[in-house]
């Protein structure tokens, strides 16, 4: 797990993506997150079918677990969950603002 004093951003000001073809669902990024930003899930049979089929197949794989920001107005992009993500899953990236 990141020090907290390690986070560079006060909350909300970036968030990280998963990419769903590259997750394996190993939970290395819900240890590794300070603030509880993932939690695992498996796929539900819908969700599965929105996937392009080869993302699907790779997804199937690894029995359908995945990553998911669940909490992403957490994230104080310290990126520890990019280092601790084996395969290369998460990128934090500047958080997109509802239209006001
Ligand atoms: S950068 Fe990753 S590990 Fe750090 S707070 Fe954000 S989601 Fe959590």
């Amino acid at each position: 797990m990141a020090d907290q004093a390690d986070c560079r951003e006060p909350p909300g000001v970036k968030t990280p993506v998963i990419d769903v073809a590259r997750c394996e669902g190993s939970g290395e990024c819900v240890v590794a997150c300070p603030y509880n930003v993932f939690t695992l899930h498996r796929l539900s049979a819908g969700a599965l079918l929105r996937l392009p089929i080869t993302t699907t197949a790779k997804v199937l794989i690894h029995g359908a677990r995945q990553a998911v920001v669940e909490r992403a107005a957490e994230c104080r992009a310290c990126n520890a969950c990019i280092s601790a993500c084996p395969t290369g899953a998460i990128d934090v990236v500047a958080a997109t603002r509802p239209a006001n």
